[in-house]
């Protein structure tokens, strides 16, 4: 790391290693990464996972970076200082990240804490689940901190337990292998945990991800604010979320559809233990979709929140055709008056592309929409400007005109 290693708690007496980024690099422009194309030199033999300099062409610091030289993002700044990634720089930052969502008004038990780019903490995901912390780390530079960022957490949060969930198949771009287990503490078998009154059965240490959707947690209330009386289709609903706190705010009927099994499972009892009724279906929504029409059926509500199709710019306008064909399902189902309630979580399509793909859809179908909403990110996952990866949660509440 140094050129005479002081440790990683050490003083900064030493020269660092580092990179010279070229000229017009994103880093100039208020983003913390620099890809290997952005590179001008490296100095000083940097490690992967160390800590390193960032300097301009003319010597000056931009600040400390965590090093990959594996990953297409060869350095992730994490300040514009010389700093160290010990056991203080950890406290300092979690506290900060969590005095964040306080003020923002995200006290609610359920929470993320610290969200990667957007709280400085480059590949640091930290998800509070009631007195249980959940960890992943998505870089090389995190993950060899995972003792100190631990310790930090057990300081500043006193958990009663810590779950490190690294399964995730996005490690492998860093060169990381999936780990998944108990870090601190203990955690009942079957744990259940309350958003907004709304009861969920989870499995942070086995469930087939890390646990509920979080950023869609103010996405929930508006949805079931206008759930009361009407008929609703909840499309994409993996553990139910959408399907219970519609039905808990009175909806008269609720429909729920969801490929994977585990997630139907899982629904199946969230809505036992909220007695609560909805009719769950394992199916593909395309598919689905195409039955219910072909029925003549019809919602006065229907949720479109689809997983990502696409991951990369390149397979764009395929997930396009995706959106595109979900949405023309969809707002044939409506019925009068009836609302569609339409989220995109692919990066690559913005908000522009996600509006005119279902504009498109509604002309196809004949139909016309009115937008009365427009739903984001909950501030749990905040929008750091000049890191535009930082958004990626697009939505949108649409109302059917009614033909005139
Ligand atoms: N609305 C959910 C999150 C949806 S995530 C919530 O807020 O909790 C997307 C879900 O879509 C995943 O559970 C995934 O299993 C499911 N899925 C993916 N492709 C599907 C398809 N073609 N048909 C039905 N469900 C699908």
């Amino acid at each position: 790391m140094w050129a005479c290693t002081p440790g990683l708690a050490g003083k900064w007496s030493c020269h660092m290693a580092g990179i010279i980024v070229r000229p017009r690099s994103r880093i100039f422009h208020g983003h913390d990464w620099v890809y290997a194309t952005e590179i001008l030199k490296v100095f000083g033999e940097p490690q992967d996972g160390d800590v390193i300099s960032i300097k301009d062409g003319r010597d000056r610091m931009l600040g400390s970076a965590i090093y990959n030289s594996n990953s297409q993002i060869v350095a992730r700044r994490f300040s514009h200082r010389r700093q160290l990634l010990d056991q203080d720089f950890f406290e300092r930052r979690i506290a900060q990240a969590i005095e964040v969502r306080d003020k923002c008004g995200v006290t609610r038990k359920i929470r993320r804490l610290v969200w990667s780019e957007a709280d400085g903490l480059p590949g640091l995901i930290l998800d509070q689940y009631e007195n249980v912390v959940v960890l992943q780390t998505t870089t090389l530079g995190m993950d060899l901190a995972i003792d100190r960022i631990v310790a930090a957490i057990e300081k500043v949060l006193a958990p009663c337990a810590i779950i490190e969930r690294n399964d995730a198949s996005g490690r492998a771009t860093e060169g990381l292998a999936q780990r998944a287990g108990l870090l601190r503490g203990e955690i009942p078998e079957n744990m259940v945990v309350a958003m907004d009154g709304v009861k969920f059965e989870i499995d942070l240490m086995r469930g087939h991800k890390t646990g509920l959707y979080l950023d869609q947690a103010d996405n929930y209330r508006a949805v079931a604010e206008i759930a009361q009386g009407r008929r609703v289709l909840d499309c994409f609903s993996n553990q139910g979320a959408f399907a219970l706190f519609c039905a808990r705010a009175g909806a008269e009927e609720v429909t729920a559809v969801e490929s994977s099994a585990e997630a139907v499972e899982v629904a199946k009892r969230n809505s036992a233990i909220n007695e609560l009724s909805i009719q769950w279906r394992e199916a593909n929504v395309f598919d689905d979709l195409v039955q219910r029409e072909k029925a003549g059926e019809t919602f006065d509500l229907i949720i479109l929140d689809p997983p990502s199709f696409t991951r990369t710019r390149e397979r764009v306008n395929e997930a396009l055709r995706g959106y595109k064909e979900i949405h023309l399902r969809a707002i044939k189902l409506l019925a009068k008056g009836g609302m569609l309630a339409t989220y995109c979580c692919s990066h690559h399509v913005d908000w522009k592309a996600f509006e005119e793909i279902i504009s498109a859809a509604a002309v196809d179908a004949r139909r016309s929409l009115r937008r009365v909403g427009i739903h984001t990110q909950s501030p749990d996952h905040p929008v750091v400007l000049g890191i535009p990866e930082t958004e990626y949660l697009k939505g949108y509440l649409f109302e059917l005109v009614p033909s005139r």
